[in-house]
């Protein structure tokens, strides 16, 4: 029993803090759950009087939402809740024709406003149905009234005299439909803003999933423009330095050619990983085209042309496994520091043609100076 309870207590934990989720299945299968149990009562209840016809309409009403709960469970949502509201309707006014309001079961229409909200905003059977819950509502008004209406005009067929039973079974009665209207609200809310946390999360994932690039998860081109132009910024506001070294793998289409595209994969992703490791947080690095990075580096031309060679170095010292043969690569590197005013294009620019120096000049270098 602690256990069970334990359970419970952190389900509904969950249940608020977004983490657990309430299916249709078991939103539906729980209210026609409860719907057949509160008519139990109501049978019970009406034994008292001895008025067999209100036993025997609860009876059946306890029966019919044993098989609403078998067709809730079978995912027959829509029928489910419209013979649910039915049969709510129905209740009210065979209630106030026989016996009049006393015991105040007209009440259970008020708990059908919320209730059909919450089910039809939120079971997907509905969306764009949105009349329903609304047409229903003011179908649970008009019986309210009429139930209103039938007291003022015409006696009851049985009239029952107040005492203190029916005081309890009216008690009764306002408790339980407070707390149907008081559940349905608070799921409805939990819902709404667990929906909106959920969309928030996934659109977090998205964003990240546009400015990444899935095969090395380096952030991707355009991400790494909107990194150039704050560097840029702060090079003019604050004097910061910043410089960019543009690295291209060398003859990477013969490892495509000789190993595969799988091996080339796998080389693209040791290169991603290796520059990563090399970096401070304060620079960044991209995937900038096919075999192409570009890294940013927070500091002058010397000392990135440092980090260059380093970089250059740990590449050309790695080796890839694939299908047991061993692979290696090395890179070529341009660098140039940014100018205060110098556009980005230019600044890639220069870096690129220091890059295409040392591609004609040997590959495996960097180079950090125009050459003639
Ligand atoms: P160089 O030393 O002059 O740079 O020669 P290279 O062979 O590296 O240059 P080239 O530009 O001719 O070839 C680049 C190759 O990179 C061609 C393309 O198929 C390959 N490539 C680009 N993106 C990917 C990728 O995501 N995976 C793999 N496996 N190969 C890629
Ligand atoms: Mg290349
Ligand atoms: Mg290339």
């Amino acid at each position: 029993m602690p256990a069970l309870f334990k359970n419970f207590v952190t389900y509904i934990k969950n249940l608020i803090n977004g983490e657990e989720y309430i299916s249709d299945r078991t939103k539906l299968t729980y209210t026609m759950a409860t719907l057949s149990f509160v008519h139990v009562l109501i049978a019970i209840f009406f034994a008292f009087w001895g008025n067999t016809w209100l036993i025997l309409y609860n009876i059946a009403s306890f029966f019919l939402y044993q098989w609403l709960m078998d067709m809730a469970k079978k995912k027959h949502y829509v029928v489910v809740t419209i013979l649910a509201c039915i049969e709510i309707v129905i209740f009210v006014l065979i209630t106030s024709f026989t016996i009049g309001t006393i015991m105040r079961f007209n009440l259970y229409c008020l708990a059908l406003v919320p209730g059909i909200f919450y089910i039809t905003s939120t079971i997907k059977d509905f969306k764009g149905k949105t009349l329903f819950p609304f047409l229903f509502s003011i179908v649970s008004m008009l019986t309210f009234v009429t139930s209103l209406l039938f007291e003022l005009f015409r006696e009851p067929l049985f009239v029952i005299e107040p005492s203190v039973g029916t005081q309890l079974i009216e008690i009764f009665n306002v408790i339980i439909v407070y707390v149907m209207m008081i559940i349905f609200s608070l799921l409805f809310t939990w819902e709404m803003k667990n929906n909106s946390a959920a969309l928030e999360k996934r659109n977090q994932q998205l964003q990240q999933f546009a400015n990444r690039d899935p095969l090395t998860k380096l952030p991707n081109r355009r991400s790494m423009m909107q990194v150039l132009n704050v560097s840029m910024h702060e090079l003019q506001r604050d004097n910061a330095p910043f410089s960019v070294i543009l690295g291209d793998i060398d003859d990477f289409k013969k490892v495509n050619d000789n190993y595969g595209h799988d091996a080339g994969d796998k080389v693209l992703v040791m290169v991603a990983n290796t520059i990563t490791s090399q970096l401070r947080d304060c620079d960044s690095v991209c995937r900038w085209g096919g075999e192409e990075i570009l890294i940013i580096i927070k500091g002058d031309l010397e000392a990135s042309r440092n980090i260059a060679e380093r970089i250059r170095l740990n590449i050309s010292s790695s080796k890839v496994e694939h299908n047991n043969q061993t692979l290696r690569v090395t890179m070529t590197f341009g660098v140039a520091q940014a100018k205060a005013g110098d556009r980005i294009e230019h600044l890639i620019q220069q870096a690129d043609n220091r890059l295409y120096y040392g591609k004609g000049h040997g590959k495996n270098q960097v180079v950090s100076q125009n050459m003639p």
